[in-house]
Parts: structure tokens; sequence; C-alpha cells
């Protein structure tokens, strides 16, 4: 999609577990080409809010369009074939597989085959396609030399940049990020930020749900902040650095 087309939308999207109201009615607009940050408190509603706008879980009320598409009770499945892609809060890789394999099955989730029968090489035209867009999108996060790497080698910050490249590999328009930043190093922060920034120059979407309020400063286009489920307040990177209703949040005030 071009530059600045909305490419996810959450309208009112509401989620209720019980009593609690996890989710209420929370706007936001992603657009190609830019990154967009949701952050708040722990329990504020940031992982739920992710699995309303991936297909994992279904609001209780409000509306998902993706690519311009009405997603109420659609599948995950459905969700990737439109062009999202996500990664989830805690690394979920084969650890003791290559980087290449785990890049893979990124490209596999777009051939639409199941990974163990390509793993078994049933169709090696197939396969060859996969494992050349997983080069590709190595390539392109600067994995390249670690291919044949097992994934639980790595450090935690190149792990978190071989599930980006997971996430590539399904030629996704959306990206979706669960606190990529979560216990990393300041230069793999660093590393980190580099490359959605140069994601976000090549036209990708990205929506990153992170709690490190100085990483998410440094790289968000627009932030929009969580607190107890409800928007408490949105804007550019200053105009919520300075808003006392954020500040208090993050204080506990
Ligand atoms: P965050 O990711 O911002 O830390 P979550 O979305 O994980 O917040 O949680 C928001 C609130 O919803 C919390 O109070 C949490 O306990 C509750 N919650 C999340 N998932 C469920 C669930 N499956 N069942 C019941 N309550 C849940
Ligand atoms: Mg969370």
């Amino acid at each position: 999609p071009a530059r600045g087309t909305v490419v996810l939308q959450a309208h009112q999207v509401t989620k209720r577990f019980g009593g609690l109201i996890a989710n209420n009615a929370v706007d936001l607009t992603v657009r190609a080409g830019e990154i967009l940050a949701l952050i708040g408190p722990n329990g504020a509603g940031k992982s739920t809010f992710f699995n309303m706008i991936s297909g994992v879980d279904d609001p209780t009320a409000g509306e998902v369009r993706l690519m311009g598409q009405a997603m109420t009770g659609k599948p995950s499945r459905e969700f990737a074939a439109l062009g999202l892609s996500r990664s989830f809060q805690h690394v979920r890789l084969l650890g003791q597989r290559t980087v290449l394999e785990n890049v893979a099955v990124g490209a596999h989730r777009r051939a639409q085959r199941g990974w163990l029968a390509s793993m078994l090489r049933q169709d090696r035209a197939e396969e060859a396609a996969v494992l050349a867009e997983a080069r590709r999108q190595m390539e392109r996060c600067g994995l390249a030399a670690h291919a044949g790497t097992p994934a639980a080698s790595l450090a935690l910050g190149q792990q978190r940049i071989v599930e980006i490249a997971r996430a590539l590999a399904s030629q996704p328009a959306v990206l979706l990020l669960d606190e990529p930043a979560a216990g990393l190093r300041h230069l793999e922060k660093q590393a980190l930020a580099k490359l959605l920034d140069q994601l976000r120059s090549q036209g990708l979407g990205i929506l990153v749900v992170e709690h490190d309020m100085e990483f998410v400063m440094n790289l968000a286009d627009r932030i929009t902040v969580l607190e107890f489920g409800t928007v408490i307040a949105e804007g550019t990177p200053a105009e919520v650095q300075g808003n006392q209703r954020v500040l208090d949040a993050y204080l506990g005030g």
C-alpha cells in the first residue's frame, strides 16, 4: 500500500472479561510508513488490544478494519492473509532450529503450507522459494551471517530480530510488535530501533506495544496511551511526554 494509506483501524474496540473492562472503546489508526506506539502501565490492556486487532480474540464490541475490510469474527489466519503479522511478548522461536529455519516458518505461513510438510521437502520448488524469501528477509534484518546458528544460542536482542525477520517473511503490510525492547541491552535497543526505522521508511505500517518510554519516544511518530483499558492521551512523543495524566499514570499517581 502507498505511504499514508490506512492499513489498520480500530474503532471503539471494547473487551470485557467478566466484570473487568480490559479495553474500553479504543480508537486507533495505523498508516503505511509510520510507527505508532501503544503504551501504558502493566495491566493497561495492551496485550488484550493486540489480541483483538490480530484476530486472536474477538472484541466484545467495536470493530477492527484491516486493509479496509471489516474483520469482526474472522480467524487470525484471515488477518495474516490480508497482510498482518505479529510478534508475541515472549520470544517464540524454535530454539534448536537454525535462524534460517525459523525465518522460513514465516514464509511457509505465506505459502499456506504445513511447516513440517515443507521441511520434509515434499515440494522442492516451494521449499526453494521459501528459503529464498527467508534469506532475503535475513539480509534485510542484518542476520545473514547467522543463517546456520541455532536460534537459542543468539543473544536476546538478536532473537527478537529473528522474530521480526520471521514476521517479515510473510510479506506483511502491518507489523505488530508486543514489547520488542523488553529485556534488551542499550545497544540491542539501538539496533532494534534502527531496523524499525528502516522498515518504516520502506513503507511498512508498524504498531509497537512497549513499556520502555525512552525507546518509544525516540522512535514513534505518534503515541497512544492506555490506562485501565481507556485511551488517556494520544499525540506526538513531545505532546504525550508533557501530558500530566500520562506522568501520573506512570508514577502511579
Ligand atoms: P498489558 O498487556 O497492558 O499489561 P493485559 O492486556 O495483559 O495488559 O491485561 C489487561 C487486563 O485484562 C488485566 O487486568 C488482566 O488481568 C486482564 N486480562 C487479560 N487477559 C485476560 C483473560 N484472558 N481473562 C481475564 N482477564 C484478563
Ligand atoms: Mg502485555
